[in-house]
């Protein structure tokens, strides 16, 4: 699916790294933990959308946190509310958990800003669409020992 999503947040939360939240409902209610979408790319011989993952849903918006390392993401990095920008998604397979296992090891790659904070609720709306919440809301995370 792709829709033109509307821009409500895009702030720097570290160096060169920012924080996107995009409003569009028919995604961002389909959009599970683990999957991805796109983003348009700014240069015309350039194909390919670029892909990010799916950060967080809340209701009708979703949310991607990217790093500057290019001419897109540094286009990205300076539009701002209430501009519009295609996306398109959600893709891939959702990140099944099973919950009732005690410990979990998590493996991951590139520069670290998968969905670590968030996961599908037990619980998914009648319409469809999941609810997440913080696996560990900040500060409450206590390692096993
Ligand atoms: C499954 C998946 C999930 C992803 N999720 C995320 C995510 O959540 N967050 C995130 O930040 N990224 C994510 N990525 C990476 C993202 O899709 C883009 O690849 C990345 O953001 C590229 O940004 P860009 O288009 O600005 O850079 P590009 O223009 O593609 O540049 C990439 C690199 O190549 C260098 N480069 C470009 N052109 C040249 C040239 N002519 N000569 C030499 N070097 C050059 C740039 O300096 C830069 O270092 C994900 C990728 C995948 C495959």
């Amino acid at each position: 699916m792709i829709c033109d999503a509307v821009i409500r947040g895009n702030f720097r939360i570290a160096q060169d790294t920012f924080r996107m939240v995009l409003e569009c409902p028919e995604i961002a209610r389909q959009a599970q933990a683990g999957q991805f979408v796109t983003l348009p790319v700014s240069y015309p011989l350039d194909t390919w959308r670029r892909v990010f993952t799916v950060y967080e849903v809340n209701g009708d918006q979703l949310v991607i946190v990217y790093r500057v390392v290019g001419e897109n993401t540094k286009l990205y990095s300076r539009m701002r509310a209430c501009q519009k920008i295609s996306l398109a998604g959600p893709f891939g397979q959702p990140a099944i958990i099973d919950f009732t296992v005690k410990r979990f090891i998590l493996v991951a790659g590139g520069c670290g800003l998968a969905t670590r904070t968030a996961r599908p609720s037990p619980t998914t709306s009648s319409a469809g669409g999941s609810t997440w919440a913080p696996a560990h809301p900040r500060g409450s995370y206590k390692p096993a020992a």
